[in-house]
This record gives C-alpha cells, sequence and structure tokens, in this order.
C-alpha cells in the first residue's frame, strides 16, 4: 500500500500543465498514492492517457470525447473508443457529459447525441462512465431518470444539489468530491457529502484545476488529493484511514478492471 492508501479517481496528467515536470511528480504519486484514474477529453489527449496507464502500474486510463471538445469531432471517433475500450488498463469511458456553460460549445441536442453514443458504446464494453455536468443538471438529471439505463456512472466532481444527489444516489450512482469540496463558500457541496451513502463516496483532483486549500488558484496535483480526503475525514467525523480505505475500495468496485 502507499503512503495514504488513496485513489485519486479522476486526474488530467496528460495536461501541459505537467510537461516539465511530469516524471518526478509521478515517480513521487506512487509513493503517495495507491492509483490513479487519468481520463481522456478527445483523441489525443485519451491516447496520452493509454500510454501513461501502459506506462505505470498504478495509473489507469478512461477514454471519450468531453463536451467541450466536440467541434470537429471524427466520424469513425466510436471505433476509435471501440478499439481503447478493450485494453485492459481502459477503465471507463470518460469523460463524457454535458456543458452549457461555455457559449462556444455545441448546441444541446449535439452534445446529448455525442454523450449518449458514448453511453451507449460503454454498455456494449460493460465499462463505466465518468461524467461531466456543469450547468446542465436539469437535463442531465432527466437523462438518467427517463433514457439512461444499464450503465454504471460516477459524477465528477459534482456540483448538484441535494435534491438531484438524493435522485441519483437512489438509482447507486457515485459521486466524486474534490478541492471544490473545501472551498469556504462552498457548504452545499458539504451537504452534499454528508448526505451522499459513505459507499458511493470517491475522491479526485481534476488535477491540473480546481486545487483544494491551502493551494487554491496554484496548479493541482493527484496528490493533493490527500487534503480534501483528510478535509472529509473531519467533516464527516471518521478516522481518514478508514475512510482512506473506503473510497480506495469504491473506486475499484466502480472501475472494476483495475487489478
Ligand atoms: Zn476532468
Amino acid at each position: 500500500m502507499s503512503r495514504t492508501g488513496l485513489w485519486d479517481s479522476h486526474a488530467h496528467l496528460d495536461s501541459d500543465y505537467f510537461t516539465d515536470d511530469r516524471e518526478e511528480l509521478i515517480a513521487k504519486l506512487q509513493e503517495d498514492l495507491d492509483g490513479i484514474v487519468n481520463p481522456g477529453c478527445d483523441g489525443p489527449t485519451s491516447a496520452f492517457a493509454v500510454e501513461l496507464a501502459e506506462k505505470y502500474d498504478f495509473i489507469y486510463a478512461a477514454v471519450g470525447w468531453h463536451p467541450e471538445e466536440l467541434k470537429g469531432i471524427p466520424a469513425d471517433y466510436l471505433e476509435q473508443l471501440a478499439a481503447w475500450a478493450v485494453h485492459p488498463k481502459v477503465v471507463a469511458i470518460g469523460e463524457i457529459g454535458l456543458d452549457y456553460y461555455w457559449k462556444e460549445n455545441e448546441p444541446k441536442e449535439v452534445q446529448q447525441r455525442i454523450f449518449l453514443e458514448q453511453i451507449d458504446l460503454a454498455k456494449q464494453f460493460d465499462l463505466p462512465i465518468i461524467i461531466h455536468d456543469r450547468d446542465a443538471h436539469g437535463d442531465m438529471l432527466e437523462l438518467f431518470q427517463k433514457e439512461v439505463k444499464g450503465v454504471q456512472a460516477v459524477f465528477h466532481c459534482f456540483s448538484g444539489s441535494l435534491e438531484m444527489a438524493k435522485e441519483l444516489a437512489k438509482r447507486g450512482y457515485y459521486f466524486g468530491f474534490g478541492g471544490t469540496s473545501t472551498y469556504k463558500n462552498n457548504q452545499k457541496t458539504r451537504e452534499v457529502m454528508q448526505y451522499v451513502p459513505k459507499e458511493l463516496l470517491l475522491f479526485e483532483t481534476d488535477s491540473p484545476y480546481l486545487s483544494p486549500v491551502p493551494f487554491r488558484g496554484k496548479r493541482n496535483n493527484p496528490g493533493y488529493v490527500e487534503y480534501t480526503a483528510r478535509h472529509a475525514a473531519e467533516l464527516l467525523g471518521m478516522d481518514f484511514a478508514e475512510l482512506a480505505a473506503l473510497t480506495a475500495a469504491n473506486t475499484k468496485r466502480l472501475f472494476k478492471k483495475i487489478k
């Protein structure tokens, strides 16, 4: 086991922010964390995620097209995903979802179509999905209440309401919590974390973004998942090691190809 026993269930180590020190950072992370799941956001980043997973035992990949990356999506993108999906270290399809925040993103209908196509592919390969949901909570919840069935999912960096969390937890979906849960003005997310059944709780960083306190505004890295987890242990009144073990088990249950 690593020093903390924690998993970072969502980190973008493929990001340019890590170009200068990726190898030395990963060497250090290997001592501190049990594992990392690195989702892709398009073709090149998915390919990079798979490369990292091939190079390092404790890193696993997910592959997918993020809702901010749909302009010019290749016509054969589903074939590309299918080729990666059978790789032993590709443990999920993601990150995929809906993003209504950025005006330059593709229209809602296009985002929803590509999201649903990727979910179908995940089902075909019996893989879970990693969901990005920004300012699209209403449509997202409706999709999961009406259309999406038979796939396991984590709502990464969950930012929905307590009511939405209740609906999703009822259906057994997982919740990823990262640095934003430590922000002073984010009582809403802490309330959700306290509500979510413990067996559906995952920790993540979304590195290089969304650093936890006391690193807010600086580059995030998977090692900082420890700050989020220690903050959560205090909030939930749990022993840190116990919470680390529990969330590690949850991560491996969701991403069941993890060995
Ligand atoms: Zn992400």
